[in-house]
């Protein structure tokens, strides 16, 4: 294929080889140098960005520096870090990739969930430590027997990690803002929801709607037993707030896979023996991060033949 049938792509974030041999075929690929910049010219010829990875924010200012910018093609399946709304009304398409990660962040979720009722990262870093040989491992306050689960985000992610919990036998209850067509109690508000369970799984979007979605109020609605798990995003739990519920005991323990200023984690998390903390790999598998690379190449390539893009966001056009 002539260079000229070939459309400039600008590649941002860590290389990933499935992605760019995936459009090596089809597009000119740049990236930005050390100071950030593009070499002249270059900029305006710019009609794809591929955004493989990392949560640096690509709002309408970095935009705008692409005047023939069409879409952009973004690995994960969150996107509060891109402008979509700004995107949208400027006739840039965003894409992102849902359901190809679904089941191994459901996975990941009810890891950490029974890592967190049941102490086990604690656990074994207690036999590690030889202390077993000292005394048992004294017995857990929390249990999943006979526990309520709520699940804020009742999505593709929130229903795939829903139907493991069926097969625990706990009771099921949820809050988005609609009220799906499943067989768990749907709860209006998420402090109703947090008042009637023991458990709060947090699987929302990030952005300024889900902003502090879960905060003191919701902790102190869930209770000194309670249990909060965070695999959506971390600015949807205020935590301030949720570093004072553990201090105070206002709530039992924390699970949390997402953080506000990843990667950096608060030391009080850090030195806090009732939380289980993972650095963000709910969908981290090379098997599933190779399927989100593969889609965010499909979507480039199925743009670039005409066929519009595969897995548009909702708030941008497919072509
Ligand atoms: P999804 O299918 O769009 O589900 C999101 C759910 O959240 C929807 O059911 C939505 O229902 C609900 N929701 C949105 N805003 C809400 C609000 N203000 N209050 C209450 N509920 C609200 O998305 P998904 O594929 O399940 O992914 C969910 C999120 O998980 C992603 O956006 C991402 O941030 C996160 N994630 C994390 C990891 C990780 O590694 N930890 C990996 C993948 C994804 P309504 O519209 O009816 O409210």
């Amino acid at each position: 294929m002539e260079p000229s049938d070939k459309t400039h792509l600008l590649l941002l974030g860590p290389d990933k080889p499935l992605i760019t041999e995936g459009l090596a075929q089809r597009f000119i690929i740049h990236r930005l140098d050390s100071s950030g910049t593009l070499a002249s010219g270059i900029t305006s010829s710019i009609r794809a960005i591929a955004l493989c990875g990392g949560h640096d924010p690509l709002n309408a200012e970095f935009m705008l520096r692409f005047p023939n910018l069409e879409i952009i093609a973004s690995f994960g399946v969150g996107y509060d870090h891109i402008d979509a709304t700004w995107a949208g009304e400027h006739g840039i398409i965003v894409t992102n990739t849902p359901d190809v990660l679904t089941e191994e962040v459901a996975d990941t979720a009810l890891g950490l969930l029974l890592c967190t009722v049941r102490e086990l990262p604690q656990a074994e870093r207690y036999l590690r430590a030889g202390k077993w040989l000292e005394k048992p491992y004294p017995l857990t306050c929390s249990s999943l027997r006979g526990r309520s689960v709520g699940i804020v985000g009742l999505g593709r992610i929130g229903s795939a990690i829903a139907r493991r919990l069926e097969g625990f036998g706990v009771s099921l209850s949820y809050h988005n803002r609609n009220k799906r067509d499943v067989p768990y109690i749907y709860q209006a508000s998420l402090l109703s929801l947090a008042r009637e369970v023991d458990i709060l799984i947090v699987v929302t979007p990030g952005g300024p709607e889900t902003s502090s979605l879960v905060n003191f109020e919701i902790l102190e609605a869930l209770g000194p037993c309670g249990i909060l798990i965070n695999i959506g995003r971390g600015a949807s739990v205020d935590e301030a707030a949720l570093i004072r519920a553990l201090k105070t005991k206002t709530i039992l323990a924390a699970g949390l896979d997402v953080f506000n200023d990843e990667p950096h984690v608060p030391k009080e998390l850090l030195e806090m023996g009732n939380v289980v903390l993972l650095p963000h790999v709910g969908s981290a598998s090379m098997e599933t991060r190779d399927a989100m690379a593969r889609l965010l190449v499909d979507n480039l390539l199925s743009w670039k033949n005409g066929k519009g893009a595969l897995t548009p966001v909702k708030e941008t056009p497919a072509s």
